[in-house]
């Protein structure tokens, strides 16, 4: 298996050209298919030079083997780093220290950490016995197991079961200060909401870097109940720009284009020189988007052999 694929970028992910630096966010494949159809799309994305590749880990803990299988073969067959989304839900916090000490001694160096989602068919959250109950806790625990790198998220519009924007900045402030070094977004489509509460963790003390999770949206009624769970707003003018074509997905793929590259583009206006795409494992909006930041394929020197890479 070629181990080329994709470039150590010398710069720390940091575009030269550009100045701008992304990650991009993988779901672990359940099927064969779905294993040849992720690995193309890290193909295709690897010569954007994006600064980490993180994979998420299923609600309720139940993709913990197939999150591994996919980190590691990230790691192992390409020069990316990768990152390894970790949650407290349903595991014990032994169990997830020596999760964190497999990803650690398989050579990952990131992770994400996260107080998760229930499991399926669960409607509300309640910490594992014997585990750790929130992402501050699963973060200090994660300090205690080896010297990660340690993501975590943070919500512009509240999360859903924080008691008030307040309480929710204070959690956030509690898992940088317990030695996160990075907060990822929830997805947003309203920049101002973002750009309010990036003046809100300022002001809140916390100066780990605060990357805005960019969802590009093709599927836009697909998108609406989650983001209602999510707690992300949906404005007027995005529906607005769906709508009539719920049975023409090129006219849809072309407003998501459109509405997550001016997304990015007004953030960098505002200073933003990092970004996180939630690219659902597909490819082609991802690098559509990226392109549009001045950041595409043909800039990084880099032959990927995908026939090889598979
Ligand atoms: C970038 C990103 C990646 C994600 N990846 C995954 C994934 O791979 N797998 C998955 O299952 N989910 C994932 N999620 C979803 C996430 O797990 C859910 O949003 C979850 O409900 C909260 O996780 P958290 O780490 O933000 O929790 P926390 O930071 O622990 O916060 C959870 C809630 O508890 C409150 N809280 C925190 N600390 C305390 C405290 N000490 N006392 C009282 N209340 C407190 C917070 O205000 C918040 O309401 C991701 C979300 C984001 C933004």
């Amino acid at each position: 298996m070629a181990h080329s694929l994709g470039q150590a970028s010398d710069t720390g992910g940091v575009s030269a050209t550009t100045g701008i630096s992304v990650s991009f966010e993988f779901f672990p494949p359940k099927s064969e298919d779905a294993e040849v159809a992720l690995w193309d799309t890290v193909c295709r994305l690897a010569p954007l030079q994006p600064a980490f590749v993180s994979v998420t880990y299923g609600a309720g803990g139940s993709t913990r083997e197939r999150t591994h299988a996919t980190v590691t073969r990230i790691a192992r067959e390409t020069a990316l780093t990768p990152a390894a989304h970790l949650t407290c839900v349903d595991a014990t916090r032994s169990e997830v220290d020596d999760v964190a000490r497999q990803y650690w001694e398989a050579g990952i160096r990131h992770l994400v950490a996260l107080r998760g989602d229930p499991p399926e068919n669960t409607t509300s959250y309640s910490p594992a016995a014997g585990g750790y109950k929130y992402a501050s806790d699963l973060v200090s625990g994660l300090r205690k197991v080896a010297d990660f790198e340690i993501s975590v998220a943070a919500y512009p519009e509240v999360h859903p079961d924080a008691p008030s924007r307040a309480f929710d900045l204070d959690y956030l402030k509690r898992k940088i200060d317990a030695g996160a070094t990075r907060a990822i977004t929830q997805f947003f489509f309203d920049n101002s909401v973002f750009l309010r509460f990036r003046d809100a963790v300022a002001a809140a003390g916390i100066d780990a870097p605060l990357v805005p999770g960019i969802m590009p949206v093709t599927n836009f009624n697909g998108i609406r109940g989650f983001a209602e769970r999510c707690g992300t707003s949906i404005p007027a003018w995005l529906a607005d720009a769906f709508e009539g074509l719920d049975d023409d997905p090129d006219g849809r793929r072309r407003v998501a284009e459109k509405v997550a590259g001016d997304q990015c583009l007004e953030l960098m206006k505002h200073g933003v020189d990092e970004f996180h795409f939630y690219t659902l494992n597909r490819a082609q909006l991802t690098v559509a988007i990226c392109r549009q930041l001045g950041i595409s394929e043909d800039k990084v020197p880099l032959a990927v052999d995908l026939e090889a890479a598979r």
